[in-house]
């Protein structure tokens, strides 16, 4: 027989306007922390959620895995925490955490695994703790805050802003490697981009001397005659009777049949700089900087993936 346990969220114990609970049956969060987090997130402003109007329906003490958000964003270390879902609603959450098991935090995400086995998400805030009987914790939650923003990933890959000729992104890379490693993201490699290794905009390329990174250089043609291996340059080749070969004297060499052109070694018209291959020179658009092609500062752009929780399945299957 499966234990069914009805808690209504809002029969929570009626808690005055007074910050401090005596008594201590129950906890409340109340920070007015109305400043801007690391990432210029306004910052919650912790209240107790009305809760009077809405229609909690009563979930089979349904099993979630929990993940607390640290203040920096990043998932807390080590295996998400279990927890039971007591009570939903459209709006929000009840859980209930063994009070050891519960890491202080205003935002969780809440894994729940659905019949094809694979685990929803759904970002909440804490809006109340309440102590139980038997170490046990009650939290009461709204869908939202920075589980929500994180859960939408498809805004989470980085992209390319005009303004500062980069790519941006809404949160650090390492921060979404954090949520990708617990499993609440997943990510694909979409591109990877070479960048300033300086200030990460965009650079042009061009081919370039290898010595002083200029773009003007060239190359002269050459004749290579087939019938004794000479290469030489056209000039030398070039005679009033028309082209002769400098090395074998051969006369009225006709192009493809007796010889072909060939491209000769770049020399930069800059520093007198001679190799038979340019290299790729990029130059940064916003700081300008020159540097080899092969000193880019390599980004990867990634696209990320969540599941998210529909509310709804958490409504009892009969
Ligand atoms: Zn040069
Ligand atoms: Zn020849
Ligand atoms: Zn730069």
């Amino acid at each position: 027989m499966i234990e069914q346990q009805s808690v209504d969220l809002g029969s929570a114990p009626a808690l005055g306007a007074s910050d401090t609970v005596v008594g201590q049956s129950a906890t409340l969060l109340r920070k007015n922390d109305t400043g801007t987090d690391g990432y210029g997130r306004a910052m919650c402003r912790r209240e107790i959620v009305q809760e009077q109007g809405r229609d909690p329906w009563s979930v089979q003490r349904l099993p979630v895995a929990t993940v607390p958000v640290m203040q920096d964003g990043r998932p807390y270390p080590g295996a998400p925490i279990s927890a039971l879902v007591t009570d939903a609603s459209s709006s929000g959450l009840g859980l209930e955490f063994d009070a050891h098991e519960w890491r202080p935090a205003t935002d969780l995400v809440v894994g729940v695994e659905t019949p094809n086995r694979t685990v929803h998400y759904a970002g909440v805030r804490v809006c109340y703790l309440e102590a139980l009987s038997g170490d046990r914790l009650r939290i009461g939650c709204e869908f939202g805050g920075f589980g929500k923003e994180l859960l939408h990933a498809d805004t989470l890959a980085p992209r390319f802003d005009t303004e500062s000729l980069a790519f941006v992104a809404r949160f650090p890379q390492d921060l979404l490697d954090a949520w990708c490693a617990v499993g609440v993201l997943t990510a694909t490699l979409n591109d990877r981009v070479q960048l300033c290794p300086k200030c990460h905009a965009l650079p042009t390329f061009r081919p370039g001397c290898r010595r002083c990174g200029s773009g003007d250089v060239g190359n002269e043609q050459l004749i290579h005659h087939y019938a004794c291996s000479h290469v030489g340059r056209v000039n030398d080749f070039q005679t009033p009777a028309g082209l002769v070969c400098p090395k074998c004297r051969t006369r009225h060499l006709a192009v493809n049949s007796d010889y072909e052109y060939v491209a000769g070694p770049y020399q930069c018209r800059q520093c007198q700089w001679s190799d038979t291959e340019l290299e790729q020179v990029a130059q940064c658009l916003r700081c300008g900087a020159r540097f080899p092609g092969h000193q880019a500062y390599l980004q990867d752009l990634r696209d990320y993936r969540a599941d998210r929780l529909d509310p709804l399945a958490l409504l009892p299957s009969s």
